[in-house]
């Protein structure tokens, strides 16, 4: 369709046809910045985003867009932008982190700073997460200036430190101590996808935007026993108990299935067929991994001594819908008859309510996707790690996590891996997608 008949087709409907950026060079723009921005190490720890923080807040300015910094701790920058709206209150926040995790340079096919372009991908430490959605979110910011368009209420945008480390230094410290600068309706953040394989096991591209996170659970199971010589076993092995009581929470996790939710009835219902793998199986269901065994006398451990001691760190993540004590009720219940055991929980989030997901956001994020894809499924999921989303959350935020990019499983799977990287020829649909959800929600009243 031409423009001009579209503009022709808009008018005789009565309605004008909104412009748009030039999202060719936009998004040529978005793919340079993003190099640029990965090339600024901004590694976790120690999470210090001076440097990035510079970075983002010049470019805005250049723009004409009001930036304020704050500064949790030494050198953990935060910084928000704001486009005012027409009236008061603040709508919608855009949230990305600045930090990233380590990379280990030997293990990279190339350096992981340097953010190098082979073979339609753009390889880097924060290429996925989430330095090029970050700068997905810096550029709509611009563009709605750039065409004018003046929103409803006001636009936030926060670059923030340390999500990588749980966001104490970041956007969790900025809800704690800044709660008014960035107090919202609406949050968009990672935790996304548009993907084929990752979801449908029927190839269908399918966008998950993630409404809830699993909560994090860790805890430690200690056995005691008795030791002595290997060659005359004893009934109260502490290893044996630990094996036993490792059994038998394996065999409850495996036991306890699914959980019912109105969240999976839905995605399940919109997205169909799901693939089987890693990331399926885990937002279905409670899970557990065990992290850590630690055992024997001696380093390495003498094979013939039996210890006193055996320990495992154990990591739960449990479906929003789980009810915690009641879990853990269970698992104790499960372990009493076992002597010399004890099963001790060292960590655990915070609730993790979900976001509603019938709401006017929702549907723009749908609107914009079918735009791009026509045939795409836009379905609210939710993701098996934690994000900054969590804290909003608790604050009555309706918080999506969105990523507008089709990207494989495989790339997913390269978050946080030694070849992180996002394909090149995704930055313009993904960074459309992305203006056109906002812009959309920007001018309803
Ligand atoms: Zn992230």
């Amino acid at each position: 369709m031409s423009k001009a008949w579209l503009a022709a087709f808009f008018i005789s409907l009565g309605v004008s046809a909104a412009a748009e950026p030039d999202f060719k060079s936009l998004g040529q723009r978005a793919l340079a910045l993003s190099q640029d921005y990965i090339r600024i190490n901004s590694v976790n720890p120690p999470a210090d985003t001076r440097a990035t923080a510079a970075f983002l807040q010049k470019l805005l300015e250049s723009e004409g867009i009001q930036v304020k910094t704050f500064e949790s701790s030494p050198g953990h920058l935060n910084v928000l932008a704001r486009l005012p709206g027409k009236q008061p209150g603040k709508r919608l926040l855009m949230l990305n982190h600045m930090d990233v995790v380590p990379a280990d340079a030997s293990r990279w096919p190339m350096d992981p700073f340097a953010a190098q372009i082979k073979d339609g991908m753009l390889y880097g430490r924060g290429a996925i997460d989430m330095k090029t959605t970050g700068i997905f979110q810096v550029l709509t910011l611009i563009a709605l200036k750039k065409e004018g368009l003046v929103p409803e209420h006001d636009i936030l945008l926060l670059c923030s430190a340390d999500e990588e480390s749980g966001g104490d230094q970041g956007a969790q410290w900025m809800i704690a101590h800044h709660w008014p600068e960035i107090e919202c309706e609406y949050a968009l953040d990672e935790g996304g996808f548009g993907t084929r394989d990752l979801l449908s096991a029927k190839g269908s591209l399918i966008f998950g935007v993630s409404v809830a996170e699993k909560k994090i659970v860790w805890a430690r199971l200690i056995a005691t026993g008795t030791s002595g010589h290997a060659s005359q076993p004893v009934a109260d092995n502490a290893n044996d108990r630990l094996r036993e009581g490792l059994n038998r929470l394996d065999g409850m996790m495996r036991k306890d299935g699914g959980v019912k939710s109105r969240l999976l009835d839905d995605f399940h219902k919109r997205a169909g067929a799901l693939a089987d793998n890693k990331f399926t199986r885990a937002i279905q269901r409670d899970t557990l991994s065990i992290t850590s065994l630690r055992s024997g006398v001696g380093d390495p451990p003498k094979v013939n001594v039996i210890p006193s001691k055996a320990e495992a760190t154990l990591d739960f993540r449990l479906m929003p819908e789980t009810d915690l004590p009641a879990f853990l009720k269970r698992a104790q219940k499960l372990l009493a008859d076992i002597p010399g055991l004890t099963f001790e929980v060292t960590h655990s989030t915070d609730p993790t309510p979900v976001s509603d997901y019938r709401t006017p956001l929702f549907e723009c994020i749908e609107k914009a996707v079918h735009q791009e894809h026509a045939q795409a499924v836009v379905t609210p999921y939710l993701v098996p790690f934690g994000t900054d989303s969590n804290g909003l959350r608790q604050k009555g935020v309706k918080a999506y996590g969105l990523g507008t990019a089709v990207v494989d499983a495989a790339i997913v799977a390269s978050m946080h891996s030694d070849a992180e990287r996002m394909p090149v020829d995704q930055f313009e649909p993904a960074l459309r997608i992305y203006y056109r959800a906002v812009a959309d929600f920007a001018r309803r009243p």
